[in-house]
Order: structure tokens, then C-alpha cells, then sequence
């Protein structure tokens, strides 16, 4: 398939993202530009089908588009990433007006799953949801959300309604119901412009057809749909960061002089090994992430352990790559002025975003142990 839509992203990132990205990082600002511009470009309904007005792109094209933006701006990935999750979400399970204001680049969505109470196990909300005519009452406490102020809607997670079998419920929620409040300004290590804050539902009322998907059913949505492109687009955020670091910490070694010895950093055989495994670690993993997107768009009979696999795998080589280029950039990279510390930052998110990489490892653990995930 044609892929000027990379082209166009990568106009847009060294136009309008890569100007602002350390800016974002200080100010901890939302990446309001990066967004407008991947508006204006399409991007934003890049997974929504062509009738509704999108580019009809697979789950694969956002991941793909998330890593690009990641090797810029960690914090615009993030959001992107969340974007994408939430859309496919409206895509599947949403009404005409919704998709179509995704294919715009209207809406900006978001996932509202982590709660106070649940934690890390998003896949059991707490919050409530109790019906009233052709209405429907939410409360709640969400611990996260990523785009928290800046999102149009959340896709939201809450219990069935009252007298409904199963465990979850999914919603479309404006962010601007009365009764939804979001807590101050994300103050976080790194993705500093993710906007990312606890938001608490007080008797938020919304029209019972924004749901999405059947009452109940919303642990399969989250399994069928959310999982696979999360882990996809979160993987691809953390490969995105691994690439950049990778890049700089190589471009630093070879430059940075002895001069007195006349030789780089570079000659220095300690310092290649370490830029070796730096760019083993992220080769492999973009292997792996290639092998996922083409198992989930095959459908291939490993998809789920493949899903599951590649956001441990990447965050945690993300975690290694990071600490290898603060090392081998040394105080260069400690000041700010190789672009290592703020991806070092970054990357410290993937590991403990939910599914947590030991949350994974016990589901891979049972998989692989034939036995029952949940
Ligand atoms: C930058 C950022 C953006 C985010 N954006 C969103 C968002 O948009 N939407 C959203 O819904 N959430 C979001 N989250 C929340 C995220 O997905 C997690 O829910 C959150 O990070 C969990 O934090 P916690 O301290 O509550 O985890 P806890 O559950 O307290 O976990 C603490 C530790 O216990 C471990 N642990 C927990 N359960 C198990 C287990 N069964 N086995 C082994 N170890 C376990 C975890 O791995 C972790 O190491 C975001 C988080 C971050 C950091």
C-alpha cells in the first residue's frame, strides 16, 4: 500500500515537532501544535475507515506513525498513542457522528481506564454506571489520562449497569460533562506534555447510546481492540526513543574528540561495545514489533502471545538502551544538550503503564504454561 501519509508525517515532524520538542519537555506544555498539524494532515483519522472520513490505515500505520514521533517527541507520541487506542475503540463500537468526527480530526480521544481503586489492573474498574431513563449516571476516580484537559472525549471504562452480566462497560464521555473533574497540571519524570491527570466523575450524566459496544461486554472490546493497538503504538513508543537515543549517543561518540590523544570517544573499544548493544537491542526489538504488526494484521494463530510480548520486550530494552546512552555520552548527556537525558525520562513510562511489564510477564508466563490469563 502507498505510504505518503510517512512522508507527510515526516514533513510535519521536522517542521512542527522537532522545533518544539525540548520545549514541550521544559514547559511540560500539551504539544498543541503537533496535534493541529497532524489534524490539518489527516493523521489524526488515520485508522478511520474512508466513508467516515479517515484514511482507512491499519493498526500497524499507527503504530508505525507513533514510533516516528517518538524518535522526536516522547510526549506527542504519547498522546497520539492514546488517540489512536481510543479511535479504534469509536471506530468499532461508536455511532456515525462519533467515527465521523475521528476521520475529521475533530475529536481527540483518550483512554480513561486506570482508576484510584484498581490501579494497574485496568481491566476492573470500580466506577459506576447506573441508568435513568435515556441517561446514564457515571462515577467515578480515574488515577490517569493521558490528554486529561485537551481531549474532546475519553472513552471511559465503568462497571455494567446495575443487573448487567459481566465485568466492564465502555462510554464515550465529553470532557467538558458537567460534573468531570480534572486534577491540576501532570507533574511527571518524563513525557512531560502528555497532559496525563486523574480525573473524577461526580454524577456525570450521559446519553445511554454513547456507549460503547454492548453493557458488560467492555473486558472483550478492551481484549479484542484496546490491547493489541496499545501495545502495538506503546511499543512503538518505546522503539521510537531506543532509535533516537541509539542515533545520538553514535553521532556524540563519533564526534566527541581526545584532543590530546587525537581520537574520539568512539576509538574507544569500551564505548563501541556499548554502542553495539545499544543497536542490538533495538534491532531486535524492531523485529519483533514488525513480526507483531504482522501477526495481528495475518491474524496468526501466535497474535495474542506476540501482543503481549512486544511491550515488555520494548520497554524494558527502552529502559537499557536510555541508561546505556547517558553512559556512553557521559556529561554531555547529563547536561541537556545531546537530547539523551530528556529521552531517558521517557522512557522510564512504558514499563509501569498498564499492562506493567511484570503484570505481562505473568500473563506470558501462563500462556505459555497453557494456562488461563485471567
Ligand atoms: C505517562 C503515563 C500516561 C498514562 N496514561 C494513561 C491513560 O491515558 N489512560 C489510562 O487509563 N491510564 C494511563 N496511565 C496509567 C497506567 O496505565 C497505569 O495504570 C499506572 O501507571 C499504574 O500505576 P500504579 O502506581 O497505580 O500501579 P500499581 O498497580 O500500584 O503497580 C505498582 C507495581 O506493582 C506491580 N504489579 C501490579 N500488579 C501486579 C501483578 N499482578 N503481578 C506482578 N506485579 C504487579 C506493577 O507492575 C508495578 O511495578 C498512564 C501512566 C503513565 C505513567
Amino acid at each position: 500500500m502507498p505510504t505518503e501519509f510517512l512522508e507527510t508525517l515526516d514533513h510535519v515532524i521536522s517542521e512542527v515537532v522537532d522545533p518544539q520538542a525540548s520545549v514541550v519537555d521544559e514547559t511540560g506544555a500539551f504539544p498543541t501544535a503537533t496535534i493541529d498539524a497532524l489534524r490539518q494532515q489527516g493523521l489524526l483519522g488515520l485508522i478511520s475507515a474512508p466513508e467516515v472520513g479517515g484514511m482507512g490505515r491499519s493498526w500497524g500505520d499507527a503504530a508505525r506513525v507513533v514510533e516516528r514521533l517518538a524518535r522526536s517527541c516522547g510526549s506527542s507520541a504519547m498522546v497520539v498513542c492514546m488517540h489512536y487506542c481510543g479511535a479504534a475503540v469509536i471506530e468499532r463500537f461508536g455511532g456515525t457522528d462519533a467515527r465521523k468526527a475521528v476521520g475529521a480530526g475533530e475529536l481527540l480521544t483518550t483512554l480513561a481506564f486506570s482508576e484510584a481503586g484498581s490501579r494497574s489492573h485496568f481491566w476492573a474498574p470500580l466506577s459506576t454506571a447506573k441508568s435513568d431513563g435515556d441517561q446514564v449516571v457515571l462515577d467515578a476516580n480515574k488515577s490517569w489520562v493521558t490528554s486529561a484537559s485537551h481531549a474532546t472525549a475519553y472513552v471511559w471504562s465503568s462497571q455494567p449497569s446495575v443487573g448487567s452480566e459481566g465485568t466492564a462497560t465502555l462510554w464515550l464521555v465529553p470532557r467538558d460533562a458537567a460534573g468531570l473533574a480534572i486534577a491540576g497540571p501532570y507533574r511527571g519524570l518524563g513525557l512531560r506534555g502528555n497532559d496525563s491527570a486523574p480525573v473524577r466523575a461526580t454524577g456525570v450524566r450521559i446519553p445511554a447510546a454513547a456507549r460503547l459496544g454492548d453493557d458488560g461486554q467492555g473486558f472483550d472490546v478492551m481484549m479484542g481492540t484496546v490491547l493489541p493497538i496499545f501495545q502495538l503504538c506503546n511499543a512503538a513508543g518505546s522503539l521510537g526513543l531506543m532509535e533516537s537515543i541509539t542515533t545520538a549517543s553514535v553521532a556524540h561518540c563519533s564526534g566527541g574528540r581526545f584532543e590530546h590523544l587525537n581520537s574520539s570517544l568512539a576509538d574507544l573499544p569500551t564505548i563501541r561495545a556499548y554502542l553495539a548493544r545499544m543497536r542490538i537491542e533495538t534491532d531486535k526489538v524492531r523485529t519483533l514489533w514488525e513480526d507483531t504488526i504482522a501477526a495481528v494484521e495475518g491474524g496468526r494463530e501466535d497474535t495474542m502471545l506476540r501482543v503481549l510480548q512486544v511491550k515488555a520486550a520494548a520497554a524494558e530494552s527502552a529502559l537499557q538502551v536510555a541508561s546505556l546512552g547517558m553512559r556512553v555520552c557521559g556529561g554531555a548527556a547529563y547536561r541537556k544538550e545531546v537530547g539523551v537525558e530528556r529521552r531517558f525520562r521517557d522512557a522510564q513510562a512504558a514499563s509501569v503503564m498498564a499492562p506493567t511489564t511484570d503484570v505481562l510477564y505473568d500473563f506470558i508466563g501462563k500462556a505459555i504454561c497453557g494456562q488461563e490469563l485471567f
